[in-house]
């Protein structure tokens, strides 16, 4: 009998597999996938943004991600990796990367790790059943039946396509009478119409996003914006999906408005104008000043022309007062977000409130634990999801691997 399975070798299993090994326990990890670590590989645009220095921007169960992140802070997780041999590096907005900007780095360690304390990875595992038996738990893969005193799930969410599970994970834990709080996506691009991002498929620009219920401002974001042929995506989009998808949900009907001015510079220089020129400038003037500023403009704005002529077109004829409010509020109604496919992260899942904010035992099942994207917790854009994953995992190995034999 194995002391401790971890079922899913993504970023909570593994670090809850090692923090379990810690304690002296026999640890195996079946994992569904061919490898384990998709999601770390992917994650940060291959950089992988591991953790966030500054204050803690989580959903759902906040209550449980202040419990673990207190009892796990963030600098516990980095000397977690600093101690298997990862150097990191602190980018704006406390963002925490690799300091080679690898994320194939994260994973390494981690496996290293594992390698050198002999825990078992099973790879090709899935799952598909699991049941309390007296002495602890069993556990079967298509390939074989396994025993364990103590479990900790880490399967995960459902986003990001065929990086998450299709849903199937969550019947192990609500089999043994957990409850699952309807997933839904979360940081994902917002959908608007067509009409509102025609011809700038490709553009990455930098902007200010201001989401509005009608004309009132409700959440706002900074950074890139990526068009795309459905609407808008980038870290500042999907940051606002989950206040999007709760307004499109309760019925209502979201406008992003998208401010280029950071990109620009241009307004005060367009008002600056005005006063010389006199009120008749219109278009030309926004043209020659974006002219002017040709050369701080981003290298995809002027290989296409298309923000300047968006823009232009969608300022013809305005009196400049108007011209100037469009290109710092520039309209997209939203009318979805998309779905888990591109979505990073998973909003709703197990619920939290059943697993002790300490130890992350389940409160119904002795020896049963959890951890990760599984649980109802979910960060913003930052290295937050992360972050949660291998703190939680630290804290549920830990527990588990200290399970009486
Ligand atoms: C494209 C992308 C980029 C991202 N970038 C970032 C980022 O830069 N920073 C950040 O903080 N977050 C990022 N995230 C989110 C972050 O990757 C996840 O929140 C985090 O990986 C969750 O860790 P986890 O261990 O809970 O789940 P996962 O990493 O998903 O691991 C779960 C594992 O369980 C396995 N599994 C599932 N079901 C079973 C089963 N029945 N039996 C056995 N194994 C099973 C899965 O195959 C998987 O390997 C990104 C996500 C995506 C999709």
């Amino acid at each position: 009998m194995n002391d401790v399975i971890i079922i899913g070798g993504g970023a909570a299993g593994l670090t809850a597999a090692l923090s379990a090994s810690m304690q002296g326990a026999a640890v195996t990890v079946l994992e569904s996938a061919p490898r384990v670590g998709r999601k770390i590989l992917a994650s940060g645009n291959g950089r992988c943004n591991l953790a966030n220095l500054g204050a803690m921007r989580y959903n759902g169960d906040t209550a449980l991600a202040r419990a673990v992140l207190d009892a796990c802070p963030v600098k516990q997780v980095l000397s977690f990796f600093s101690g298997l041999g990862l150097m990191t590096v602190e980018e704006d907005g406390g963002r925490v990367y690799p300091a080679c900007g690898q994320a194939a780095a994260v994973l390494d360690v981690l496996r290293l790790a594992l390698d050198r304390r002999g825990i078992r990875v099973v790879c090709d595992a899935p799952v598909i059943r699991l049941e309390k038996t007296k002495a602890g738990f069993r556990l079967s893969t298509p390939k074989e039946t396994l025993e364990a005193r103590a479990v900790v799930a880490a399967c995960g969410g459902m986003a990001g396509g065929r990086l998450g599970h299709d849903g199937g994970a969550y019947r192990l834990l609500t089999g043994l009478g957990h409850t699952l709080i309807p997933p839904r996506p979360a940081l994902a691009a917002l959908v608007t119409e067509k009409k509102a991002v025609r011809g700038l498929s490709g553009l990455r620009l930098p902007a200010r996003l201001t989401l509005c219920d009608g004309t009132k401002p409700v959440e706002a974001a900074q950074g890139e914006a990526l068009f795309t042929d459905y609407g808008v995506s980038g870290v500042c989009a999907m940051q606002l999906s989950r206040t999007a998808g709760a307004l499109l949900n309760a019925g209502k009907r979201p406008v992003v408005y998208l401010d280029f001015s950071p990109m620009l510079g241009l307004i005060p220089r367009v008002y600056d104008r005005v006063e010389a020129a006199g009120p008749f400038a219109h278009v030309p003037l926004l043209l020659a000043c974006l002219e002017e500023r040709r050369h701080t403009l981003p290298r995809e704005a002027l290989l296409t022309g298309l923000a300047p002529r968006l823009l232009a077109e969608r300022l013809k004829g305005l009196p400049l007062p108007e011209m100037a409010k469009n290109l710092a509020a520039f309209p997209a109604q939203v009318v979805g977000v998309r779905g888990m496919e591109n979505a990073q992260v998973t909003a709703g899942g197990i619920r939290g409130s059943e697993f002790d904010r300490k130890t992350l035992a389940s409160r119904l099942i002795p020896g049963l634990f959890a951890a990760g994207e599984m649980l109802d917790v979910d960060g913003d854009c930052g290295g937050y999801n992360l972050q949660f994953a291998f703190a939680s995992g630290l804290i549920a190995g830990e527990n588990a691997g200290k399970t009486e034999k």
